[in-house]
């Protein structure tokens, strides 16, 4: 018995039409597990791959609320309870006008190996609506939230499913969310992660997932010979909560990030973003809703429109908005530009094309599986001190974060080092975060 990776797609395929993100994250998986599946028959056995590729259960409801001028707005909802082999399901919610069921069973299959590699007990899961927040005043905000929460309610628990944010759904949605559901049950318990200090939210669960990004690079610059980011010249993409605690620890790190952006375009920042500039930065979405743009007006820095930050020259780039916002071209321009490292702080941003171009100019290429991971692992954080009824200090999480981060760096280099000594963080991390998985999958039986 063997793993034929062209085959086993052509059913993934057909069975999920019309979801190619879906399609792209499971052969990139696929193909990784491949050589180390033929070479270790028992993940052959009891159908594991095609039961691994499979969501256990997927939820989509009707979201409708009333919008400030009187009409009656309908969204569509999702949860997917992607994998529950070693915890209960953990994800996030995304909600963003071209959300889908493909982009979230994408996202839900990869928040499997991204919780499995924290090495905490979380299984994988995601969710959302394709409800635009730009524009939308708070009182619509939180009337589309209690009612996506009137139907989630039902399907999620602290021992369920624990719902936390991602694009679209920062402090103010978790808030709503939150209190829509203590309405409903009755029960003050963790369901969501990432809620305010106030009502059970953890310390360091803001910065966890820039900062848990800046740690992995550091240790992959470390580990292929590139010195630290002392003196580096880094390009990123956003200026979200991801964005701007990235940078911080990139300039506590020595480095300068020169970029910022969002959906619209970027601002060039020659002299590298400042602990002033991120006063600035971080409140500009969170609280004020305001564009990327302004920040370009304010500190009379270029204001590139439509454009990526990939043209940049820099040592290191790190996409940090979405799926996909990195293509082939960019990743040759990159390259010719003398790009050293890559790492993924959003989920999936290079395309196949891109990764593939890293992965051949065989320089460091580090998935966003392995390096967003922080921002999780803190989510598992604040659910262990939910059950303990306790709170760790912010220096408590964060030391247990850097734990997390090296170990994760550590299982990627265990499983992705090849024979010439490249270190291929990609097989690495799908390797590492598919073992402990597919283990407690084989001991449960076929469920
Ligand atoms: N949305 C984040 C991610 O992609 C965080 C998920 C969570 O904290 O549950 O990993």
């Amino acid at each position: 018995m063997s793993l034929d990776v062209s085959k086993f797609m052509e059913n993934v395929v057909a069975k999920n039409p019309a979801e190619p993100e879906f399609h792209q994250a499971v052969e990139e998986v696929i193909k990784s597990l491949a050589p180390f599946v033929n070479a270790n028959p028992k993940y052959l056995e009891q159908g594991l791959l095609e039961r691994i590729v499979e969501p256990e259960r997927v939820i989509s409801f009707r979201v409708p609320w009333v919008d400030d001028n009187g009409q009656v707005q309908v969204n569509r909802g999702y949860r997917v309870q992607f994998n529950g082999a070693i915890g209960p399901y953990k994800g996030g919610l995304r909600f963003a006008p071209n959300v889908t069921q493909g982009t979230l069973k994408f996202l839900g299959f990869e928040q499997t190996f991204k919780n499995s590699l924290t090495g905490l007990p979380m299984g994988g899961g995601k969710g959302g609506a394709d409800f635009n927040g730009i524009g939308k005043s708070d009182a619509e905000v939180m009337r589309f939230c209690q009612s996506f929460m009137s139907e989630l309610y039902r399907h999620v628990g602290p021992d369920t499913d624990v719902p936390a944010g991602d694009i679209g759904v920062g402090a103010r949605e978790i808030g709503f969310l939150f209190g829509q559901y203590k309405k409903l049950v009755n029960r003050y318990e963790g369901v969501l992660t990432g809620k305010g200090l106030t009502y059970g939210g953890s310390l360091g669960r803001t910065e966890a997932t820039g900062y848990g990004v800046a740690y992995f690079t550091d240790h992959v610059l470390q580990k292929n010979g590139l010195g630290t980011f002392e003196g580096k010249t880094v390009t990123i993409s956003g200026a979200g909560n991801v964005g701007c605690y990235l940078i911080e620890k990139i300039n506590a790190m020595g480095g300068k990030v020169v970029t910022v952006a969002d959906p619209f375009g970027y601002v060039y920042v020659p002299t590298g973003v400042t602990a002033e500039h991120l006063e600035f930065l971080k409140p500009l979405w969170a609280v004020y809703r305001r564009p990327i743009k302004d920040f370009a007006t304010e500190y009379g820095f270029e204001y590139r429109e439509g454009r990526r930050a990939w043209e940049v020259p820099c040592d290191v780039a790190i996409p940090t908005a979405c799926q996909n916002e990195l293509d082939g071209n960019d990743a040759k321009t990159l390259l010719a530009n003398g790009v050293k490292a890559v790492v993924e702080a959003a989920n999936m941003p290079s395309t196949k094309e891109a990764v593939d171009a890293f992965v051949d100019a065989k320089i460091p290429f580090g998935p966003g599986k392995a390096a967003n991971a922080g921002g999780v692992a803190v989510s598992g954080m604040e659910m262990s001190q939910n059950s303990m009824r306790y709170n760790w200090t912010k220096e408590e999480v964060l030391d247990k974060l850097q734990g997390v981060m090296l170990g994760i760096h550590n299982t990627c280099v265990e499983h992705g080092t090849k024979e010439d000594g490249y270190i291929n963080y990609v097989d690495g991390a799908n390797i590492g975060g598919f073992v402990k998985v597919a283990d407690a999958m084989l001991a449960q039986g076929i469920v």
